[in-house]
């Protein structure tokens, strides 16, 4: 067994049927997700839209692609044909535009909205007030190409467990307050290689694993 297909095995075995394992392959060449592809997996993460429509062109058109980095506005007409989910919406002026470039594509587009968690400023996301105003803005029911269909989070870059647990928690609670008032609210996207066992104990229904599965990232080439 090649050892991408052998920790696609193990993390499968580990985890529960509800929640979505997300390949992420950013950085990884194609050989590498075809391997991933030809053991089976379907559902790959990407965090750099150019790079993400090469593989896309490249690779057979049944992969699910999901955009997990930030979104700059001016790129998401590359990815309107075919993206799956984007993860990190951040806001609405974006979320015109994806519903813009899904209209000319005549498709409905899945977005999460990325609520900020992490202690670091480096990481993008909105506040629970902005999630919130986002939701319930009139405007949002004219983007009838846009679905958002759940929430993401990053947790802080840190060991300190307690801390990756109550920025989980608070993700977690805050979902639980939305959904019954926004009840197409379906997906929890948070864990990735390092948290993904608590952050599916505090009720993740989406992981985006990278390293795990296709080994240590070189970004010096
Ligand atoms: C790179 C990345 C991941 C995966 O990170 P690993 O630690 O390799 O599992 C998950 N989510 C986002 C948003 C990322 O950019």
């Amino acid at each position: 067994m090649t050892p991408i297909k052998e920790n696609l095995n193990t993390l499968n075995s580990s985890i529960p049927n509800h929640v979505t394992l997300v390949a992420v392959s950013k950085t990884k060449p194609v050989t590498a997700i075809q391997e991933a592809y030809n053991a089976g997996h379907r559902v790959f993460g990407e965090n750099k839209i150019q790079e993400m429509t090469t593989k896309w062109e490249t690779l057979p058109k049944d992969i699910s692609w999901h955009m997990i980095g930030h979104v700059q506005t001016n790129k998401v007409k590359y990815m309107a044909p075919y993206v799956d989910l984007i993860h990190a919406v951040d806001s609405l002026k974006l979320l015109k535009e994806i519903h813009k470039q899904g209209q000319k594509h005549d498709r409905t587009i899945s977005c999460l909205l990325q609520l900020k968690i992490a202690q670091e400023d480096s990481k993008h996301g909105l506040t629970e007030n902005q999630i919130n105003d986002i939701l319930s803005s009139p405007e949002i029911r004219e983007l009838s190409h846009v679905r958002i269909v759940g929430l993401m989070g990053m947790a802080s870059f840190t060991a300190d467990q307690d801390q990756i647990k109550s920025e989980f928690g608070r993700l977690k609670t805050f979902y639980d307050q939305l959904v019954p008032d926004f009840p197409q609210l379906q997906t929890l996207s948070m864990g990735m290689s390092g948290d993904y066992a608590l952050a599916i104990a505090q009720g993740s229904t989406m992981v985006r694993i990278g390293s795990a599965i296709f080994g240590a990232r070189n970004y010096n080439h």
